[in-house]
């Protein structure tokens, strides 16, 4: 026996070793390119390089929203705001469907774009929702006779409104694993009423529609010039958390270096918590893992209120810029194709239990990944075993022949 048939048969085994092992690389490369919450996530500023959101596209949106006049639900220009948007996600490949309710005394139409993901059958839902309405009140305008009149809400909520459709224009191209539903909810800011589409919304969810519901997204008041999106409380802290390495990836958030290897600008200000009851708080009563994107000081600061323009006759296009509505929109794209909005589904069950029963705040803590962890623990196994045992039968078959 030559030493050269030898070298063969041990370059047959450290070929099969070399196959065995790329083929459980999937599964361990999956792994790493996702969330992990000691970590973070390994990719991001690859994935940063290639975002597509266009300010531009959603600060024209902004403008066209508010000369459509007063969306106040069950008018005119409501109903145009809708019949155009329609139409526009159809054609980038939506799906789109309205709900109707009556609460109030209104007439509110909610309106969704729903898009199936390329995951396998058990795939989760990403819901990202704006209310689309305008408030029919300018009640907190230092004008006494402004007060009664309809506000023009270009940030309150035409911003959120005009992100959801530039979002809609790019996310077919991403091929995401989850479905998505992108969701302009009616009648968030009527009166003393809020948050009504969302809560019909809410009430009439099945219970499997909860149960694969990876997220809830909310965009509310993310068109300001002077951009300061704020800690927003009820919410699920991972996402949260989440949301803050996204910014500051972007470089968003003071004190940390963005990709770009960039001073933060300050533009996301997580250290500042407000208390926003807002659409998000109705999937979050229901243990849905939730996140709130929302300036809440619009314009100058006015104690007692979400700044000097906001449910006044000042809140205009001229307020809201390209720039910030690019920022927010490129954060919840950078968030869609990282999956920083998913949460694998152990943990949210986890979550639901904890929302159900101890949990008063709203808050949840980080919990861990344990299947997750058990998953890479079993293949690191299952490598190292396949190669001692490769190594054995090669050291043995060398010390026969020799
Ligand atoms: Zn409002």
């Amino acid at each position: 026996m030559t030493s050269r048939s030898s070298r063969r048969a041990t370059g047959t085994w450290l070929c099969l070793v070399v196959a065995l092992m790329t083929l459980s690389a999937p599964v361990s490369s999956q792994n790493e390119n996702q969330w992990d919450e000691e970590d973070g996530h390994p990719s991001l500023c690859d994935i940063s390089e290639d975002l597509v959101f266009n300010g531009e596209n959603a600060n024209t949106s902004v403008g066209w929203q508010v000369s459509l006049g007063a969306r106040i639900p069950g008018s005119e220009p409501s109903a145009q705001f809708r019949a155009v948007v329609e139409e526009d996600v159809r054609a980038w490949g939506w799906e789109v469907h309205t709900q109707q309710h009556v609460s109030h005394g209104m007439n509110l139409t909610n309106l969704f774009a729903t898009l199936n993901g390329t995951g396998d059958e058990e795939r989760g839902r990403i819901v990202i929702s704006a209310h689309y309405d305008s408030r029919n009140i300018a009640d907190k305008d230092l004008n006494v006779s402004n007060q009664s009149l309809p506000v023009p809400g270009a940030n309150d909520a035409a911003s959120g409104a005009a992100i959801l459709i530039e979002l809609a224009r790019i996310i077919p191209a991403m091929n995401l694993t989850q479905d998505i539903t992108l969701f302009w909810n009616d009648a968030e800011d009527q009166n003393d009423n809020y948050t009504l589409g969302a809560e019909a919304w809410a009430d009439n969810l099945s219970q499997y529609e909860i149960d694969t519901m990876e997220s809830f997204v909310l965009l509310d008041m993310v068109g300001d010039r002077d951009l300061q999106l704020q800690n927003i409380y009820i919410g699920n802290s991972t996402l949260k958390t989440r949301a803050q390495t996204l910014g500051g990836a972007l470089g968003m958030v003071n004190g940390t270096t963005s990709c770009t290897g960039e001073d933060g600008d300050g533009t996301m200000q997580y250290n500042i918590t407000a208390y926003v009851g807002d659409d998000h708080q109705h999937p979050d009563e229901l243990g849905i893992p939730t996140l709130s994107f929302m300036d809440p000081e619009y314009g100058e600061k006015v104690p007692g209120t979400f700044g000097e323009y906001w449910h006044t006759m000042e809140d205009t296009p001229d307020k809201v810029s390209e720039e910030s509505l690019g920022a927010v929109g490129r954060l919840v794209e950078l968030g869609l194709r990282s999956g920083a909005f998913v949460i694998v589904e152990e943990e949210q069950n986890q979550l639901s239990e904890e929302n159900s029963t101890t949990d008063e705040s709203g808050e949840s803590n980080d919990p861990s990944k344990p299947e997750s962890r058990a998953l890479t623990g079993l293949v690191i196994l299952a490598g190292l075993s396949l190669f001692a045992i490769v190594g054995l039968i090669v050291f043995a078959e060398w010390k026969l022949k020799h």
